[in-house]
């Protein structure tokens, strides 16, 4: 090659390159630029504002509990709730006073166009009042998500769950991700606390949880109030319950709690006992 042309050659392959690494460079930043999220459909919620969403149905459980089905904007939506995370609903107490207080869907993203609320409503309850009174047709303002806790499958080999009353929501969603998926493997134990029989929130499912997946999910109930014939737990929760039916203290497994302040204040002491360290657990 003449020397004039292996120079031209020379030049050019060196343009080529700068080309290269400056489309390089340009697509780096533009990967860093692009706003970080969950992967698939763009979620419905927004953590700064209220949204409303609308009422297509309300389907009475019991005397004081009832699901509510909230229509997403398209029948393609997805709420973008991560698993283990709640969001803050508002509503207007007996009095005309706004109240804000924290649910959990029980449903997944899995489920699309939609979400659902299983709401228990106390007599005296500020927030039960708005449920209470709400009809179809009617919005709700829901803003989120909200909550230190984001479960990522295989974080750990065992859950333990100790749930009171409506506490069950959040582990009731995590536990339907955990056996959604069939390639997480994590065990869940859970014990579930109520005052009397007809309190126990979603049974039907939980047990076709442990039904289907034995290996998998124990759930233990105790009741305050038992019937006549009953093979769970009676009283409240005890140190020895949570020995039996949880996972022994370790550093692969965590327990979770959700309950009433009081009842989740006596656990901590019996977590403390046992040997489970702050970083085995979190209460919701
Ligand atoms: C992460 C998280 C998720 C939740 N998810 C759900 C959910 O999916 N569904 C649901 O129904 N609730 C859920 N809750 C509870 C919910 O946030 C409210 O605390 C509940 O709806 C009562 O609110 P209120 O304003 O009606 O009652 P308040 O005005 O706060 O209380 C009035 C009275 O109601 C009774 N009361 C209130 N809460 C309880 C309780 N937990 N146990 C026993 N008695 C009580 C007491 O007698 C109290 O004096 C969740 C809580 C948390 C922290």
């Amino acid at each position: 090659m003449e020397p004039l042309q292996s120079h031209r050659v020379e030049m050019l392959s060196i343009a080529v390159a700068l080309v290269a690494v400056g489309a390089g460079t340009a697509y780096y930043f533009y990967l860093q630029r692009k706003p970080k999220g969950p992967q698939g459909p763009k979620g419905c919620l927004d953590p700064d504002n209220f949204k409303e969403f609308l009422l297509v149905k309300r389907t009475q459980l019991s005397h004081n509990v009832a699901k509510f089905r909230f229509a997403l904007p398209t029948p393609s939506s997805v709420l973008g709730l991560p698993i283990g995370q709640h969001m803050s609903c508002r509503g207007k107490d007996s009095v005309g006073e706004e109240v804000i207080k924290p649910y959990t869907p029980t449903t997944l993203d899995s489920d699309v166009g939609y979400f659902e609320l299983v709401i228990k409503m106390y007599p005296q309850g500020r927030m039960s009042h708005h449920f209470r009174e709400m009809r179809e047709g009617e919005y709700l303002a829901v803003k989120g998500p909200k909550g230190r806790f984001k479960y990522q499958p295989g974080q750990v080999r065992a859950f333990g769950m100790i749930a009171g009353g409506t506490g069950i929501t959040p582990m009731f969603q995590v536990a339907r991700a955990i056996l959604e998926n069939p390639h997480d493997k994590t065990k869940i134990l859970l014990i579930y606390a109520n005052v009397a029989y007809e309190d126990i929130l979603l049974k039907k499912e939980l047990d076709h949880f442990a039904q289907s997946f034995p290996d998998q999910f124990h759930i233990y109930y105790v009741l305050n109030q038992p019937p006549e014939i009953w093979d769970g737990g009676v009283g409240f929760v005890s140190k020895e319950m949570i020995q039996t039916h949880c996972p022994a203290p370790a550093s692969d497994i965590q327990i979770l709690m959700c309950g009433p302040p009081p009842m989740n204040k006596a656990m901590a002491g019996h977590l403390d006992g046992l040997g489970y360290t702050p970083e085995m657990r979190f209460k919701f």
